[in-house]
């Protein structure tokens, strides 16, 4: 390599840290040889390098979002096994994985014993919603309930609660699990009433919206947090065996269920 071109590469270089094009900058001398290699034209190379940082930056988006959304596990659309889930229908599946009832600010709950999927369809639609460019936070409900308190001690509920307006969809895994106070599903109803159609939420259960009077401990509160989050809702619920179950059983030969 001449020097010329050496220096070329480090002026562009430097330019490239400028722009922040953090791809080009990385990537220079193989970006280049590829280049020469496939004789591309100047309209060409551009388009490859452009797509190259996008690539990379739409990469980087997907991971950081990923992580802020405190996701407990992996969980994929794709990986989840229609076949084996007889209780939810295919179409269903399909026309909420498409995500558009995030645009109109739709809720989703999913109602089944444990083992079903629930909380593995919750990640898969959030994982999906990241991937279309949204932001999403993940709560169990008993971590949802000690942030807001928490919130509600230090005087920064409001904030706390505008504060996850940022994320297009919030996910509480596991409501009804553990009982509320009256003071909790007062938490819940200001949180629900300020996505109440701006923003969507998905809930898993393992009792269904009628029981949730009993859970939430105060069933005037129950009524109101209800009335909002079932509106626009489309309500699942899956029944059948676990799937963990299914599997160990299948271990031990026992296929037939
Ligand atoms: P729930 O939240 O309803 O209790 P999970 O979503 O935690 O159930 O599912 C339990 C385990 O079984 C998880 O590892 C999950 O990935 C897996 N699982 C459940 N249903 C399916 C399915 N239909 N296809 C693939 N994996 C599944
Ligand atoms: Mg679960």
């Amino acid at each position: 390599m001449s020097e010329q071109i050496r220096e070329t590469d480090k002026k562009l270089k430097e330019m490239a840290e400028r722009l922040r094009l953090v791809m080009l900058r990385d990537n220079m001398a193989e970006l280049m040889n590829l280049a020469t290699e496939e004789r591309l034209s100047p309209r060409e190379l551009l388009l490859f390098l452009f797509r190259k940082e996008i690539e990379q930056r739409e990469a980087n988006r997907i991971k950081l979002s990923t992580m802020g959304a405190h996701f407990p596990r992996a969980c994929t659309l794709e990986g989840f096994d229609l076949a084996a889930q007889p209780a939810l229908e295919p179409g269903l599946f399909r026309e909420l994985g498409k995500l558009e009832w995030l645009e109109t600010a739709e809720n989703v709950v999913l109602i089944g014993p444990p083992g079903v999927g629930k909380t593995h369809l919750a990640i898969g639609f959030g994982k999906k919603a990241i991937e279309l460019g949204h932001g999403v936070r993940f709560f169990s409900a008993v971590n949802l309930l000690a942030t807001l308190r928490k919130a509600q001690q230090d005087g920064t509920l409001v904030a706390k609660i505008n504060q996850l307006q940022k994320f297009k969809l919030l996910i509480i895994d596991e409501l009804g699990y553990l009982p509320f106070s009256a003071e909790d599903a007062a938490l819940i109803f200001q949180l629900v009433s300020k996505r109440y159609e701006s923003r969507s939420i998905i809930i898993t259960s393992n009792r269904p919206p009628s029981e949730w009077g009993l859970v939430f401990g105060d069933p005037t509160a129950a009524t109101a947090i209800l009335d909002r989050l079932l509106h626009h809702c489309t309500a699942v619920v899956i029944q059948g065996d676990s799937y963990r179950l299914r599997d160990n059983l299948r271990g031990l030969g026992k296929t037939e269920m």
